[in-house]
């Protein structure tokens, strides 16, 4: 008897000729995950196996793998002789430990044969297994709608039986879907924007604007910490931390004051495109979400997407602040984002913001000052750190 992990992927499914290069990818992403446990992947007929786990690493693979993009679920799986007599054995076993851990009383069998030429069918397996289990064990009762334990049978090379099924993280191989630069403040909404890119199957950049000495050394490193806890999902980011308080001081000078928000917003996204395109990455991914605050009115995102050509992402557009924080929870970026260090857009706020820009006016006050050379010679004193988890 070995325990083995069974991993299912879903929308790959979809995929159609493109599926195999869908497939290694994933396979190479859990690879990654896993890396420092000594563990063997084996893939066929659209299921992938992690086996040879050592006893002691088993929690810690299982765990590391519910974060993988592109991973539906996994299950720990007993691999038995497709033997009956030891099908019947692993079904108790299993069974007589999911009542003690979790004291439920119904169940149901699930058999799947895949193996055509094993001598019971799976409605035979559903009702045998049944019957033993019910005489093995009293308590129990079969209920077909809404079992509270589902003892799965699955008779392939071998028989695979399991009963617990662990929701994992849905969405796209990371690298199947190729790059994109993330704006990251130290904010709750931002991580859990780039949290959502990646699981369309993006690899994440992230570019950080900081302003010392208005913001502290200490909000510099919880963007990181943040970074890195992206970064058990997205896998490792390249995370720039971009000085801006020159940027920031010359627009308080001499822009308009109500603008300087937008003003401030149009220059961030300037240069992340920048760095967006040093990385060969194509789109620039934001926490905005629509009507949030005067700088994520429609009219303000015209005026922020007008200031690049990449096409901006913004998968919080329709969300509330509850949904947001629900999410980051999630994720396990909230408590990190709550910590409370100033980001530099919150500082020197103006007291009555535009909330209704014109793409023209804005165009007019920021070509009235020469940035270029401030953002040259921030882009130089950029630096580049790999946020790994
Ligand atoms: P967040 O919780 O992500 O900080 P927010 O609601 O505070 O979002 P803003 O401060 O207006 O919103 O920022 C909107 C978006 O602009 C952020 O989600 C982020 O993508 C980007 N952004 C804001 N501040 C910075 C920064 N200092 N460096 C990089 N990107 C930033
Ligand atoms: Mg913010």
């Amino acid at each position: 008897m070995e325990k083995i992990i069974l991993v299912r992927y879903t929308e790959i499914h979809l995929k159609g000729l493109n599926r195999p290069f869908f497939e290694k990818k994933l396979i190479s992403n859990m690879k990654g995950a896993l890396r420092g446990i000594s563990c063997k992947i084996r893939h066929e007929q659209g299921r992938i196996y992690v086996c040879s786990i050592p006893e002691q690493s088993f929690d810690d693979a299982s765990d590391r793998l519910t974060r993988v993009f592109g991973i539906h679920s996994i299950s720990p799986a007993y691999v038995v002789d497709k033997e009956w007599d030891n099908v019947v054995s692993m079904s108790y076993e299993l069974m007589g430990r999911e009542l003690e851990r979790s004291g439920k009383t119904s169940f149901k069998v699930f058999a799947r044969r895949s193996d055509k030429h094993y001598f019971m069918n799976s409605d035979g397996i559903n009702r045998e297994i049944g019957h033993l289990m019910l005489e093995k064990f009293p308590q129990l009762h079969v209920d077909i709608h809404n079992p509270e334990i589902s003892l799965c049978i699955e008779i392939r090379d071998s028989a695979y039986i399991y009963c617990e099924e662990i929701p994992c993280a849905n969405g796209m191989p990371i690298g199947s879907s190729g790059k994109a630069t993330l704006l990251i403040s130290g904010g709750i909404d931002s991580p859990v924007a780039g949290y959502m890119m990646a699981k369309r199957g993006l690899v994440l950049s992230a570019v950080h604007f900081y302003s010392y000495p208005y913001t502290s050394e200490r909000a510099r490193d919880k963007v990181i910490d943040l970074a890195r806890l992206l970064s058990r999902y997205a896998g490792p980011i390249r995370l720039f931390l971009v000085p801006f308080t020159d940027i920031q001081m010359k627009i308080y000078d001499e822009c308009p004051e109500k603008e300087t928000t937008v003003i401030m917003r149009r220059l961030m996204m300037k240069i992340a495109e920048r760095i967006a395109l040093s990385e060969e990455a194509r789109a620039l991914i934001t926490g905005e979400a629509l009507g949030q605050v005067a700088s994520q009115t429609l009219e303000s995102l015209c005026v922020t997407n007008d200031a690049v050509s990449m096409p901006v992402f913004r998968p919080l557009i329709g969300f509330d602040k509850d949904e947001i924080m629900s999410l980051a929870r999630k994720i396990g970026t909230y408590e990190t984002s709550i910590l409370p260090y100033e980001d530099c857009c919150t500082v020197f706020v103006p007291k009555h913001p535009v909330t209704r820009p014109e793409v023209a006016d804005l165009r007019a006050s920021e070509a009235a000052v020469d940035f270029e050379p401030m953002i040259e010679k921030a882009m130089e004193e950029t630096e580049l750190i790999i946020a790994s988890k």
